[in-house]
């Protein structure tokens, strides 16, 4: 069986150097295609097996082709990303994150993470400060680390976004520490959990447009959970981007800076005008690839292959077929 074309119309595999090695890639892959809403994206992680990225399908046919929810404001304010680099590159990235006054760094060893914050308080000396630790720390290290966060720099920090992977950690760390926790990897890698008194296990959650099945999906999800929200993305192109400024725009309340500037990560968008920030907010509008852009980071063709076959893998699959609204 193929791709149905008449769904998956104009579909584009794009391969994307990033500027900095971000999650442990140099390069991006997504597909893109239209639906009758406009461009949507499917951009799964390479090692991502069939289960997960059909939840990414899902989300991006919802996308392609329901109407977007009902939006409660037209810009939404945004956090600088800093990936783990080396402290004198910080200053050029948070540069990339004009008027951007709260900072989520990548941490995993104290003393490296600790420059980070340094660096980034140099630059944004009253930085609103989040570590993202992904699932990277035990209870032990984590019980030092905050610890020692804690005694360097007091409690500057907006939140500890999954130092430890077990519920039952964060449980102790948000008893035990001065911390707020945001719980990410807890709700998008166990999406039928029950999160019935999620707030004992976290503060904020973590939601991604794609990865927890689109639109619909989130506000179930959100609801679910009960807590403040914070839409991140899951590095995708001005296309995915586009659909996660509209999910942050879909919640009547957004108490914090949503993480989805990080196109600045990337060599360069594939929409002009680029899905970049300004003065420290993004506009809520659909992401509309340059043809010229899509030429440049066409894939190799092996690579528009192995896409190909992904996408027809899920759309072909039993759980897909019989979940689902599209066919
Ligand atoms: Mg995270």
């Amino acid at each position: 069986m193929t791709i149905p074309t008449e769904i998956f119309q104009d579909l584009t595999v794009l391969s994307i150097p990033l500027r900095n090695r971000f999650r442990g890639i140099d390069i991006r892959e997504v597909a893109i295609f239209r639906g009758d809403q406009g461009w949507s994206e499917f951009s799964p992680f390479i090692e991502y097996g069939e289960v997960e990225a059909s939840t990414w399908l899902k989300a991006a046919l919802e996308a392609a082709y329901k109407p977007w929810p009902k939006q409660y404001r037209d810009r939404i304010p945004i956090n600088a990303t800093l990936p783990m680099v080396e402290p004198d590159q910080a200053s050029q990235i948070l540069s990339r994150f004009p008027g951007c006054t709260t900072v989520k760094i990548k941490v995993d060893d104290f003393v490296v993470g600790a420059e980070l914050v340094e660096a980034t308080l140099d630059e944004i000396p009253d930085a609103k400060i989040r570590l993202d630790v992904n699932e990277g720390w035990t209870l032990e290290e984590a019980l030092l680390n905050l610890y020692d966060y804690n005694l360097r720099f007091g409690n500057i920090f907006e939140y500890i976004e999954q130092p430890c992977k077990s519920l039952d950690d964060l449980k102790r760390l948000k008893r035990e520490t001065p911390f707020k926790i945001a719980a990410d990897e807890s709700i998008r890698k166990d999406l039928d959990a029950h999160f019935e008194e999620f707030s004992q296990y976290a503060d904020v959650a973590i939601l991604k447009w794609a990865p927890v099945g689109g639109f619909d999906a989130a506000h179930e999800l959100a609801s679910r959970i009960g807590l403040p929200v914070v839409i991140s993305s899951a590095l995708e192109t001005g296309v995915g981007i586009s659909q996660s400024l509209a999910l942050a725009g879909s919640f009547p309340q957004l108490d914090y800076a949503c993480g989805l500037g990080t196109v600045s990560l990337f060599e360069s968008d594939i929409c002009e005008p680029a899905f970049t920030v300004s003065n420290g907010f993004m506009e809520v509008r659909r992401g509309e690839p340059v043809p010229a852009l899509l030429s440049k980071y066409q894939a190799a063709p092996e690579r528009v292959e192995w896409w190909h076959n992904r996408i027809n893998a899920i759309w072909n699959s039993k759980d897909f077929r019989e979940g689902s609204e599209w066919q």
